[in-house]
Protein backbone atom coordinates (compact mmCIF):
# COMPACT_ATOMS: atom_id res chain seq x y z
CA UNK A 1 0.00 0.00 0.00
CA UNK A 2 1.53 3.68 -0.62
CA UNK A 3 1.79 5.46 2.27
CA UNK A 4 -1.35 8.35 2.35
CA UNK A 5 -0.67 11.53 2.64
CA UNK A 6 -3.13 14.10 3.79
CA UNK A 7 -5.04 17.42 3.09
CA UNK A 8 -6.31 18.67 5.72
CA UNK A 9 -8.54 21.75 5.81
CA UNK A 10 -8.73 25.10 8.07
CA UNK A 11 -10.48 23.29 10.90
CA UNK A 12 -7.92 20.17 11.74
CA UNK A 13 -5.00 22.17 12.25
CA UNK A 14 -4.16 20.38 15.29
CA UNK A 15 -4.50 16.85 13.50
CA UNK A 16 -2.26 18.38 10.88
CA UNK A 17 0.57 18.75 13.17
CA UNK A 18 0.15 15.34 14.83
CA UNK A 19 0.41 13.82 11.26
CA UNK A 20 3.39 15.08 10.62
CA UNK A 21 5.07 14.15 14.05
CA UNK A 22 4.37 10.96 12.64
CA UNK A 23 5.94 11.57 9.71
CA UNK A 24 2.87 11.65 7.50
CA UNK A 25 3.02 14.31 4.46
CA UNK A 26 0.55 16.58 5.61
CA UNK A 27 -0.53 19.66 4.38
CA UNK A 28 -2.76 22.24 5.47
CA UNK A 29 -4.62 24.78 3.65
CA UNK A 30 -6.26 28.13 4.74
CA UNK A 31 -8.75 30.53 2.63
CA UNK A 32 -9.44 27.53 -0.17
CA UNK A 33 -12.76 27.06 -1.63
CA UNK A 34 -14.50 23.56 -1.16
CA UNK A 35 -14.03 23.44 -5.49
CA UNK A 36 -9.98 24.21 -4.78
CA UNK A 37 -9.22 21.74 -1.92
CA UNK A 38 -10.64 18.77 -3.56
CA UNK A 39 -9.14 20.17 -7.10
CA UNK A 40 -5.81 20.36 -5.28
CA UNK A 41 -6.48 16.92 -2.97
CA UNK A 42 -7.02 15.05 -6.66
CA UNK A 43 -4.11 16.28 -8.19
CA UNK A 44 -1.88 15.47 -5.01
CA UNK A 45 -3.23 12.71 -4.40
CA UNK A 46 -4.21 13.65 -1.20
CA UNK A 47 -6.59 12.49 1.40
CA UNK A 48 -8.58 15.03 2.16
CA UNK A 49 -9.56 15.31 5.87
CA UNK A 50 -12.33 17.22 7.29
CA UNK A 51 -14.89 17.56 9.36
CA UNK A 52 -17.61 19.11 6.73
CA UNK A 53 -20.03 16.75 5.71
CA UNK A 54 -20.67 18.52 2.67
CA UNK A 55 -16.89 19.60 1.63
CA UNK A 56 -16.17 15.75 2.16
CA UNK A 57 -19.18 14.62 -0.21
CA UNK A 58 -17.54 17.04 -2.71
CA UNK A 59 -14.60 15.08 -2.61
CA UNK A 60 -16.05 11.79 -1.88
CA UNK A 61 -13.85 8.95 -2.89
CA UNK A 62 -10.43 10.98 -1.93
CA UNK A 63 -11.88 12.13 1.62
CA UNK A 64 -12.35 10.60 5.01
CA UNK A 65 -15.34 12.28 7.44
CA UNK A 66 -13.56 12.84 10.67
CA UNK A 67 -16.32 13.08 13.31
CA UNK A 68 -15.20 14.16 16.27
CA UNK A 69 -13.97 17.73 17.79
CA UNK A 70 -11.22 16.49 19.56
CA UNK A 71 -7.87 16.08 18.25
CA UNK A 72 -6.75 12.89 19.88
CA UNK A 73 -9.92 11.53 18.76
CA UNK A 74 -9.94 12.24 15.04
CA UNK A 75 -6.20 11.05 14.97
CA UNK A 76 -8.02 7.62 16.18
CA UNK A 77 -10.69 7.93 13.55
CA UNK A 78 -7.96 8.29 10.66
CA UNK A 79 -5.18 5.65 12.32
CA UNK A 80 -8.38 3.13 12.65
CA UNK A 81 -9.60 3.95 9.44
CA UNK A 82 -6.50 3.68 7.30
CA UNK A 83 -4.88 1.51 9.64
CA UNK A 84 -2.08 4.03 9.86
CA UNK A 85 1.43 3.02 11.68
CA UNK A 86 3.81 5.75 13.12
CA UNK A 87 5.95 6.44 9.89
CA UNK A 88 9.12 8.58 10.31
CA UNK A 89 8.93 10.27 13.38
CA UNK A 90 10.86 13.79 13.82
CA UNK A 91 11.54 14.02 10.12
CA UNK A 92 9.07 16.87 9.25
CA UNK A 93 8.50 20.15 10.31
CA UNK A 94 5.04 20.39 12.46
CA UNK A 95 4.72 23.76 11.50
CA UNK A 96 5.11 23.82 8.06
CA UNK A 97 5.41 19.86 6.72
CA UNK A 98 9.20 20.60 4.99
CA UNK A 99 11.14 17.46 5.15
CA UNK A 100 13.95 18.15 8.31
CA UNK A 101 17.46 18.16 7.70
CA UNK A 102 20.19 17.54 10.50
CA UNK A 103 22.00 20.31 11.95
CA UNK A 104 25.51 20.59 14.18
CA UNK A 105 24.85 21.49 17.77
CA UNK A 106 27.31 24.07 17.20
CA UNK A 107 24.54 25.58 14.82
CA UNK A 108 21.86 26.11 17.08
CA UNK A 109 24.00 27.31 19.85
CA UNK A 110 22.23 30.88 20.95
CA UNK A 111 19.09 29.73 19.03
CA UNK A 112 17.42 27.24 21.61
CA UNK A 113 17.15 27.20 25.53
CA UNK A 114 20.61 25.84 26.93
CA UNK A 115 18.86 23.50 28.60
CA UNK A 116 17.96 21.78 25.60
CA UNK A 117 21.04 22.25 23.71
CA UNK A 118 22.64 20.57 26.99
CA UNK A 119 20.19 17.77 26.75
CA UNK A 120 19.95 16.68 23.35
CA UNK A 121 22.59 15.64 20.78
CA UNK A 122 20.57 15.15 17.50
CA UNK A 123 19.38 18.62 16.08
CA UNK A 124 17.05 19.20 13.26
CA UNK A 125 16.41 22.21 11.19
CA UNK A 126 13.29 23.63 9.03
CA UNK A 127 14.61 24.39 5.70
CA UNK A 128 11.84 26.76 5.03
CA UNK A 129 10.71 28.32 8.18
CA UNK A 130 14.73 27.86 10.29
CA UNK A 131 12.63 26.20 12.90
CA UNK A 132 15.00 24.20 15.23
CA UNK A 133 13.73 20.49 16.21
CA UNK A 134 14.96 17.95 18.84
CA UNK A 135 13.39 14.84 19.39
CA UNK A 136 11.67 15.87 22.58
CA UNK A 137 9.51 18.49 20.65
CA UNK A 138 8.31 15.74 18.58
CA UNK A 139 8.30 12.82 21.27
CA UNK A 140 6.04 14.96 23.32
CA UNK A 141 3.33 14.26 20.05
CA UNK A 142 4.10 10.84 20.17
CA UNK A 143 4.10 9.68 23.54
CA UNK A 144 0.45 10.74 22.81
CA UNK A 145 0.16 9.14 19.51
CA UNK A 146 0.85 5.88 21.05
CA UNK A 147 -0.86 6.23 24.10
CA UNK A 148 -3.78 6.51 21.90
CA UNK A 149 -2.91 4.09 20.00
CA UNK A 150 -2.88 1.56 22.98
CA UNK A 151 -5.59 3.02 24.72
CA UNK A 152 -7.30 1.01 21.84
CA UNK A 153 -6.55 -2.34 22.89
CA UNK A 154 -5.97 -1.97 26.75
CA UNK A 155 -8.47 -3.45 28.66
CA UNK A 156 -10.24 -0.96 31.49
CA UNK A 157 -7.68 0.12 33.34
CA UNK A 158 -9.96 1.60 36.34
CA UNK A 159 -12.14 0.12 38.01
CA UNK A 160 -14.78 1.37 39.94
CA UNK A 161 -15.82 0.14 43.64
CA UNK A 162 -19.77 0.46 43.83
CA UNK A 163 -21.21 0.81 46.63
ZN1 LIG B 1 9.06 24.73 9.04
Amino acid sequence: MNTPRFLVDCMLGKLARRLRALGYDTRFVRYLTDIRLVGLARYEKRILLTRDLELARKANECSLLVHSGNTETQLREVINHLNLTPQAPFTRCLQCNSLLESITRDKVKGRIPLYVEKSFHNFKECPDCKRIFWPGTHQDNLRREFETIHALNAPEKYHHTNK
